[in-house]
């Protein structure tokens, strides 16, 4: 624990959070795709897990929210420039720039 603690002192808490919302998406996407993979063995975990990166960061670059599929807005933070989603508060994925 004391790592994790060093590593949120020297990224800052912004970061982290999104750190743990990229984490987070990461952790759904791979659960939502096990039992995909486990019925067609032929795509490797690894490889599904590349595909959907890709996919979220498209969707970034594309400004869709790769959570909720709403609107990436440009905002303008304490921390600096970030995107957030147009459904916050229902939805409260942001990225930085
Ligand atoms: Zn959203």
């Amino acid at each position: 624990m004391a790592g994790f603690y060093r590593i949120m002192k020297n990224l800052g808490y912004r970061k982290c959070l999104q750190l743990y919302e990229l984490l987070e998406i990461g952790c759904q996407i791979f659960r939502s795709q096990v039992t995909h993979v486990i019925k067609k063995s032929e795509l490797s975990m690894s490889k599904v897990y590349i595909i959907k990166k890709a996919e979220v960061a498209n969707q970034i670059g594309a400004n869709s929210c790769p959570k909720c599929g709403g609107e990436l807005i440009a905002r303008m933070g304490e921390f600096g420039d970030f995107k957030g989603c147009n459904n916050y508060p229902k939805c409260r994925f942001t990225i930085i720039n």
